[in-house]
């Protein structure tokens, strides 16, 4: 939101220091807490709510923390205020213990590829991904710049999953390969319906299984 008011009384402030945040804050609310702390003081103050400002961002989420230091490089003389209605930033959605942990990039999530009269569709796959190495371009911008300092504290590389089992869900995952793997962005997926082969990806969902069950995993 955008004010006209040109008296705001953030302006030209220097960045302070994150809202505490604990150990067992991880991934999402590291990200944000880092953010954070490189924006002006008045991001993470909330102590002057009948002030005008240029931009007002609702919530200390990763959303209001990626677009606010996003607006601070674009506009730097704008001020900009983040109101958050908890006590710290990031303990909604944005915390590491409140979602799955895996940035979306259409590898694993199966939803974003699907089966219409017998095809697998992968525009919506190749959409989630770019916008996935976008954000990668994004946080990479932000620690060359000192931004964010330890990126293994918020993001790390780790193979990207599916599994299934029955015919009708083999032959699906088996055909979404062979569409996906002919974009560059998925030429490095991996399929199998080997159980030696699964049982080095998977170790745990193999143990005990029926031998006789089919299974497959990209
Ligand atoms: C179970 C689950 C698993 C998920 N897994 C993944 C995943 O693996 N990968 C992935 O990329 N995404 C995942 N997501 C989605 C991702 O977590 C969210 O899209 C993202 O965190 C949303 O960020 P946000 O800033 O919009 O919202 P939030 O992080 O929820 O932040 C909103 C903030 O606004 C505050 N607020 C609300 N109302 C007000 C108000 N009136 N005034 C002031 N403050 C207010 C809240 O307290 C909160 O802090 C998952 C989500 C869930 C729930």
């Amino acid at each position: 939101m955008r004010a006209d008011d040109e008296t705001a009384p953030f302006r030209h402030r220097q960045p302070q220091a994150a809202l505490p945040l604990n150990r067992r804050q991880i991934l999402g609310t590291a990200a944000v807490g880092l953010a954070v702390a490189a924006l002006p003081t008045s991001f993470a103050l909330a102590d002057a709510a009948d002030s005008k400002v240029d931009v007002l961002l609702i919530g200390g989420g990763i959303m209001s923390a990626t677009l606010g230091v996003w607006l601070n490089e674009l506009e730097p003389n704008w001020s900009i205020q983040m109101v958050e209605r908890l006590d710290q930033v990031a303990m909604e959605s944005s915390n590491g213990w409140n979602n799955a942990g895996t940035g979306h990039s259409a590898l694993a999530e199966l939803n974003y590829t699907p089966e219409k009269n017998g095809k697998v569709e992968i525009p919506k796959a190749v959409e989630i991904n770019e916008a996935f190495q976008v954000t990668r371009q994004f946080l990479a911008y932000q620690v060359k710049n000192g931004v964010m300092t330890n990126p293994r504290s918020f993001i790390n590389y780790t193979p990207h999953m599916s599994f299934v089992w029955g015919d009708d869900n083999i032959a699906y995952l088996k055909k979404r390969w062979e569409a996906l793997k002919a974009s560059p962005l998925f030429a490095g997926m991996e399929y199998s319906e080997d159980p030696e082969q699964l049982r080095k990806w998977v170790p745990l969902m193999m143990e005990g299984r029926d031998p006789k069950q089919k299974v497959a995993a990209t």
